[in-house]
């Protein structure tokens, strides 16, 4: 089956708006066993949204157009459409009682604007709008004369905003796409490694892969800050077994270096592992600026085990909340490894923590020496078994500085607790 997405919006083009359905809709429907083809972004004028349908519907069996709508002047796609296939636009009664009772409810008149909302190309299924006014639409298109065998398709219009896109797919398109298209298998398993660079996790893996390649499996590698993915994927009846086994020879190369599956976070696990075990996690964090603690608690449940951070960024916070002392500093500077094994130590016995990590590094773009270059971090743990410190090089831009240097730190907490 080939389905394809049109987003529409200029608020897109000019780069106001982050094309989210684009992402949420292909994941939707490969959850549902259909990998999106093709998708287009395109302006809301006329011209482009008929060219962009037009286009889609020559190839694709089912194509879903987002945005316009709506009630104001720029929100043509349902006109344009209705337009390009021939078809009237028919006043729909229900939406109007849904779209009357939506002011209703909130106490102020339906605007006239919004009868245009009501208006529904003849033969097109609707679905009433549960968090908005506009109706999600619906039109088998048959016999699909843009296309050169005539054989129909379903073009599918959906609301642009968000929050009222997504449910309106989940509670009427995916069952419409379900019982429109059989079910195609489609596998897909996302083994997350961190600790190992995207070139080498390939050169690991590959020749491994190969006889599930030529089975037919698909191996994606996707390198995010921190971490590298290793996707799996498969169509048909062997897909299932197919992607199994490529997942029991991606963990036996990678080991412990794989923290998690599909959408695990690293800091989902770090929480999970410390209550399991019952143990209990402190910060000190400098380069990091709270990122640690935050990423931490977005977990819900952290706080069964995170006991608390302190973000000692001057040197006189180090001193004065952790216990660095004086003569490290002026020995040392606040970026080494006697300062962070003092700052995880202090950390620990404030805190009085299973755990602590301390993190102090060069983020850059200036402050580095030949000695400790911009990226020069130091990360130290301290646990009942003493303390210990590393050095890691993260030469990155400064964001990404920050949430390389606080995976690396999760990444050590994930594997001492399991220890
Ligand atoms: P409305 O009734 O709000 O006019 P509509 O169906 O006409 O709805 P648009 O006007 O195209 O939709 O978009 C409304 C808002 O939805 C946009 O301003 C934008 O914030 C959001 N939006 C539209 N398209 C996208 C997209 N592809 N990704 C993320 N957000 C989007």
């Amino acid at each position: 089956m080939n389905v394809e997405i049109v987003n529409t919006g200029s608020e897109l083009m000019l780069g106001r708006v982050l094309n989210t359905h684009q992402q949420w809709l292909c994941r939707r429907l490969a959850d549902l066993g259909h990998v999106v083809t093709r998708q287009v972004a395109i302006a809301d004028t006329g011209s482009e949204i008929q060219t962009a349908v037009r286009e889609a519907l020559s190839r694709a069996d089912l194509v879903i157009t987002t945005g316009g709508l709506g009630p104001t002047s720029d929100d043509i796609t349902r006109e344009l459409i209705a337009e390009m296939l021939g078809k009237k636009l028919i006043k729909n009664l229900d939406v109007l009682a849904h779209i009357e009772n939506f002011f209703a409810k909130r106490g102020r008149p339906r605007p006239q604007k919004t009868d245009v909302e009501t208006m529904v190309p003849e033969g097109a299924l609707v679905f009433l709008n549960p968090t908005g006014t506009a109706p999600g639409l619906a039109i088998r298109v048959e016999p699909n004369l843009f296309r050169a065998d005539k054989t129909p398709s379903w073009l599918v219009m959906l609301p642009g905003p968000p929050r009222e896109l997504r449910p309106m797919f989940d509670v009427s398109i995916a069952p419409l796409v379900k019982r429109e298209f059989a079910d195609e298998i489609f596998v897909c398993r996302t083994l997350r490694t961190t600790g190992i660079g995207e070139s080498r996790v390939q050169e690991m893996v590959a020749d491994e892969l190969q006889p599930l390649v030529q089975r037919g499996m698909e191996i994606g590698y996707c390198a995010r800050p921190g971490a590298v993915d290793v996707r799996l994927t498969a169509s048909g009846a062997e897909a299932v077994s197919v992607v199994q086994a490529g997942e029991a020879i991606t963990q036996k190369v990678f080991g412990a270096n794989v923290f998690g599956y599909d959408d695990d976070e690293i800091e989902q696990i770090v929480v999970r592992l410390f209550v399991e075990k019952k143990k209990t996690i402190a910060l000190a964090e400098s380069c990091t600026g709270g990122n640690i603690a935050h990423r931490l608690t977005n977990v819900p449940g952290a706080s069964g085990i995170f006991l608390g951070s302190v973000v000692t960024y001057a040197d006189s916070a180090k001193k004065k909340f952790l216990g660095v002392k004086p003569e490290t500093l002026a020995a040392h500077g606040a970026v080494s490894e006697p300062v962070a094994r003092e700052m995880a130590l202090g950390a620990r016995a404030k805190f009085g923590s299973d755990f602590a990590i301390a993190v102090t590094g060069i983020a850059g773009p200036s402050g580095g020496t030949p000695d400790k270059p911009v990226g020069t971090v130091f990360i130290a743990l301290a646990s009942a078994l003493g303390v210990e410190v590393r050095r890691m090089q993260n030469t990155w831009d400064r964001e990404t500085f920050k949430q390389v240097t606080a995976q690396q730190a999760l990444d050590w907490l994930r594997l001492a607790v399991s220890a």
